[in-house]
């Protein structure tokens, strides 16, 4: 397939701000591809080269993409630097320089999308000395083959900065629609991706196998698997109700959720974080560890990682175990720091899925191959039948710095890639008022008045997700909490994700100053969920003629942005439904004699 028929198509996905029309594009181009193209269209549609777990980096920063159309376009750099003053966008820029700049090719528009996807990857692949001119040299002679509309989407993939809007779940909607007429196809498309992460794989299997390769699908050693999450409920009774009456009751450690793949033959290790990126770098230990302690052929196991001081029994919060993201001193930190892998959960062994079985014979397993006196323990926890002791155990945990228990469900299998009440979750804050943080999409933000003029920020219009429509919905304008380095820091990173107008997966009644690409997630505190007719948070839930959820006096939490999560793993719609009612349920009880 032509680049510049995909290229045709990213401009109709721009400029729908519908998602079914954006389905029914993404739909036909999917038909139009050979199957051997559809991986390589998933993963460009989406923006990236690869799944996020292959951990591929294009390496093209904004100075290099400016050299390259200069060198394309026969401009100088100071006038393509002009020029993305001007439109904020070096996609537009080199758009327009195709066609106006003193070379003036246009290109022959006659490559297709391997070739794009190949240069990218060689991009990739180029790193040392001399790296950054054979970067730059590779994107022009791609742009300057390229016409006007090849070139926009060219240098915004490069830049990482493609901004389609499609997400997974549109994309998944579109794949069933391509191969089976209909939208119906998607909840088992949805199972196979949730234990590979890879759509182009999904993608590529259906298009090749049809539904009996989807059906068949299996979990694959290094393909991690998408995170199981957990449930929110306020107190102990609630949870063994849920439990029917009996139940696992772990401590719930504030580190890094991390998923582990051993291959001992191969003596490979893979560790992947929450989002599924590859973060193998960042935890030498525990790929030691992982060959050492676990005492299996092949095994994926999940758990949080943690900073702990065994002599003084303390943990280091969040902050401190993410400082080790840090490229530079990971050695020493590891030194001083020691880390831990408080794993919880087994998902396969020696060859064999275990997602299905009972989540007390996963755990009984972890404990036989893993011994759990080393760099890799088991997370603490007691079998629980009675509230007291479920209470008990939480306020323990809480004495002992941890943020709560995960309660779970002894006889689940492990439900990749949702939140479900087989696992559920009551965290300090909760207890007593309702005062759980949420995590919120920031979907525009608004310009500083008065003081704050000079920062260019005013706040952000922040939005809850609704998994079951795709669809980012508001709940609230934040505009405090933020200090003055945040304010710069917001500005500077949310004006780079900028469009012209309401993202079509954006469902919104107030508009901000600046729309944004939905993609950064906060933490947001707030005092209590209300209705509100200018919000659209879980509106549609109710049926016509509601009115949404908005939070009062929001605030910013937790130092910004929220680098481990997603977009789709922000606070959906059906929680802040939830979280509503439980908050209801506690004024109600307050008020009583
Ligand atoms: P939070 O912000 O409350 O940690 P979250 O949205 O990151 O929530 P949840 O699904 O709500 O994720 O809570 C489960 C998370 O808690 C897991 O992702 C994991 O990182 C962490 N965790 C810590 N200890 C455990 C445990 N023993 N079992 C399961 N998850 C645990």
């Amino acid at each position: 397939m032509l680049f510049e028929e995909v290229a045709n198509y990213y401009d109709k996905l721009e400029s729908t701000s519908s998602r079914l029309t954006m389905i029914d594009v993404l739909t036909e181009m999917l038909l139009k591809a050979k199957k051997g193209e559809v991986r390589d269209i998933i993963y460009m549609t989406l923006g990236t080269p690869a799944p996020a777990f292959k951990g591929i980096d294009l390496g093209m920063a904004e100075k290099l993409a400016e050299e390259a159309i200069a060198t394309a376009t026969g401009e100088s750099r100071e006038s393509v630097d002009r020029s993305f003053k001007k439109t904020g966008d070096l996609g537009t820029s080199a758009e327009q320089m195709v066609s106006t700049g003193r070379l003036r090719r246009m290109g022959s528009g006659k490559f297709d999308v391997g070739d794009v996807m190949g240069t990218m990857l060689k991009i990739a692949g180029t790193s040392g000395p001399g790296s950054k001119d054979a970067k730059i040299k590779l994107l022009a002679n791609l742009i300057a083959a390229s016409r006007p509309v090849e070139a926009r989407y060219i240098v915004r993939f490069a830049l990482g900065e493609l901004r389609l809007g499609a997400g997974d779940a549109t994309i998944l909607e579109a794949l069933s629609q391509a191969a089976t007429g209909d939208r119906e196809f998607k909840d088992k498309l949805e199972e196979a991706y949730n234990i590979c992460s890879d759509l182009g794989l999904v993608g590529e299997t259906l298009m090749r196998e049809g539904k009996k390769g989807i059906e068949e699908f299996k979990v694959t050693l290094f393909e991690p698997i998408r995170p199981a999450l957990a449930e929110r409920l306020p107190t102990a009774e609630e949870i063994l109700a849920r439990m029917n009456g009996r139940c696992a009751v772990e401590s719930k450690y504030d580190g890094l959720r991390t998923q582990v793949h051993m291959d001992r033959a191969k003596k490979r290790v893979e560790i992947f974080s929450r989002r599924l990126e590859r973060v193998t770098d960042m935890f030498p230990e525990l790929t030691q560890a992982a060959l050492k302690e676990v005492h299996a052929d092949s095994a994926i196991l999940d758990g949080e990682a943690i900073a702990y001081d065994e002599a003084t029994n303390q943990f280091h919060p969040f902050q401190e175990t993410m400082q080790r993201k840090r490229k530079h001193g990971i050695e020493e930190k590891s030194e001083e720091l020691p880390l831990h892998l408080f794993a919880f959960d087994l998902l396969y062994l020696n060859g064999e899925s275990y997602l299905n079985r009972r989540y007390a014979e996963r755990r009984d397993e972890l404990e036989r191959v893993v011994k759990g006196d080393g760099t890799i323990r088991f997370s603490d926890r007691i079998i629980a039948e009675k509230p007291a002791a479920l209470d008990k155990y939480f306020d323990e945990a809480v004495e002992d710095g941890l943020e709560g228990i995960v309660a779970k469900d002894l006889g689940a299998p492990y439900i990749a890639g949702a939140r479900k009440f087989s696992w559920i979750k009551m965290k300090r804050s909760y207890k007593g008022e309702l005062e759980d943080t949420v995590d919120l999409v920031a979907v525009g933000y608004y310009r500083g008045k008065g003081i704050r003029t000079e920062f260019g920020f005013g706040g952000i219009l922040a939005a809850v997700y609704d998994d079951k429509r795709d669809m980012f919905e508001t709940i609230t304008r934040i505009g405090t909490g933020f200090t003055e380095g945040m304010m710069r820091t917001f500005k500077s990173t949310l004006e780079k994700t900028r469009v012209a107008k309401k993202p079509a997966r954006v469902d919104a009644l107030v508009e901000p100053d600046f729309w944004i690409e939905p993609r950064y997630v906060v933490t947001v505190k707030a005092d209590e969920i209300t209705k509100s007719p200018m919000h659209t948070a879980g509106r549609h839930r109710e049926g016509e003629g509601e009115v949404g959820y908005a939070l009062r006096f929001p605030r910013i939490v937790g130092g910004g942005i929220r680098e481990d999560k997603s977009p789709e793993d922000a606070t959906t719609a059906n929680e802040i439904e939830e979280m509503f009612k439980q908050q209801r349920k506690t004024k109600i009880s307050e008020a009583a004699p």
